[in-house]
């Protein structure tokens, strides 16, 4: 039985589609879509099913996590119904019904959330510095003493750990939404780990995105990717290094792959917020304030981080230990919001729909051939 949302269109409003209800379905965003598949028809399906309140269909698609946001069909929609807008609108709302805190859907649809969320863990973690920092040495710069390495390291892993956790079991909920559409088949272990390797493929690739016209969105988005995957690593497994009261050389691996994410990210960020604000291409005509969130708290992480590199490369103490804790200030909120809740879940859920998408179409084509074959059998 299909159930019908009639409110669904004023619904997905908050997560940022405003202009649905003026596509007339002409098909010209699908025709135009590069990564469009015989499977997968977007985004005029989803559009329709928008259009007719098919929640409960759209809450088991997957094809909003085959869209990247190119841009293409919002150039050639007679209507200015920004179909791409629409996806990226899908994939917020799919977000909310992922995440089974509540959370995300409240940072979504209430700018209130947002803004009161941001502001209680940015004094929380400036609160907790100021309890557990250590000693404050002035004569010259001691950051690894300000902030202790034993305190530092665990609380790192701690806060990681429980934002896995929670980002784990949205993957799940999403699994199960995604597995349950369609057609049913037996997914047999061994396909898990046969198809693992799309997973890790299109994690770190993103190759689908290489397939638009407009590639150099496709570097952009990698370059961001990669710079954050860069500084996890050495925020959280490299910090002998990285967390130090001493100065690597110059040409000290760490300090190379310090200086790649620093670049990647900063100019990524800063490139899209000009962009945002310039509203110049289709993709940045509209931007929901969970857009803003990201882009201001990546942005001001990266900054306070450069800053500290600095001010302890001038040997400059104070400078050094304020700004550091400016930098977990900002860095929190960024994870605790962002990683399981908002925009960088996507950076899970897409390969995550992929692999899922390969895990689907191996098991039918087995399953397909299997009964193939018996007829074979049984005729002759
Ligand atoms: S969104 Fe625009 S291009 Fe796509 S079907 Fe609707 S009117 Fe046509
Ligand atoms: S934004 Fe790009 S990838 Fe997404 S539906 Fe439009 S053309 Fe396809």
């Amino acid at each position: 039985m299909v159930t019908v949302n009639p409110h669904f269109a004023k619904k997905l409003q908050k997560f940022g589609a405003k202009t649905s209800s003026e596509c007339f379905n002409c098909g010209t965003c699908s025709a135009v879509c590069p990564l469009v598949e015989e499977q997968a028809l977007f985004p005029r399906k989803m559009i329709r099913y928008v259009q007719l309140g098919l929640e409960d269909k759209i809450k088991h698609s997957i094809e909003p996590w085959l869209c990247y946001y190119c841009g293409e069909c919002q150039q050639y929609c007679p209507r200015q119904a920004n179909p791409g807008e629409l996806m990226m609108s899908l994939r917020r709302y799919l977000t909310s019904v992922y995440d089974w805190t509540g959370l995300s859907r409240k940072l979504y649809t209430s700018k209130a959330w947002e803004i009161i969320s941001i502001l209680v863990l940015f004094f929380a973690t400036l609160g907790v510095i100021y309890l557990l920092h250590g000693p404050i040495v002035t004569e010259h710069t001691e950051l690894e003493t300000f902030a202790p390495r034993h305190i530092v390291d665990p609380a790192g892993w701690l806060f990681g750990g429980v934002l896995s956790i929670i980002l784990l079991i949205n993957i799940y909920r999403m699994y199960r939404l995604i597995m349950t559409s369609g057609e049913q088949v037996t997914i047999p272990l061994s396909l898990y780990v046969k198809e693992f390797f799309t997973l890790v493929w299109h994690f770190f690739t993103q190759r689908r995105f290489g397939d638009c016209k407009n590639r150099s969105r496709w570097l952009k988005h990698w370059l961001l990717m990669s710079g954050y995957a860069v500084a996890f690593i050495l925020v959280n497994a490299l910090s002998k290094w990285f967390l130090t009261n001493e100065f690597l050389s110059v040409f000290h691996p760490v300090r190379l792959l310090g200086y790649y994410a620093t670049i990647a990210m900063l100019y990524v960020t800063t490139e899209a917020i000009i962009g945002r604000l310039r509203k110049a291409e289709p993709i940045h005509q509209y931007s929901h304030s969970t857009d803003w969130m990201f882009l201001i708290l990546l942005w001001l992480t990266v900054f306070t981080g450069l800053l500290v590199h600095v001010f302890k490369y001038l040997d400059l103490p104070l400078p050094t230990y304020y700004t550091f804790a400016l930098h977990l200030a900002f860095t929190v909120p960024l994870l605790a919001l962002e990683v399981p809740f908002t925009k960088w879940a996507h950076l899970a859920y897409r390969p995550f729909a992929l692999y899922f998408k390969r895990l689907k179409e191996s098991a039918l084509e087995a399953q397909r051939a299997k009964t193939q074959a018996t007829q074979v059998k049984m005729s002759a």
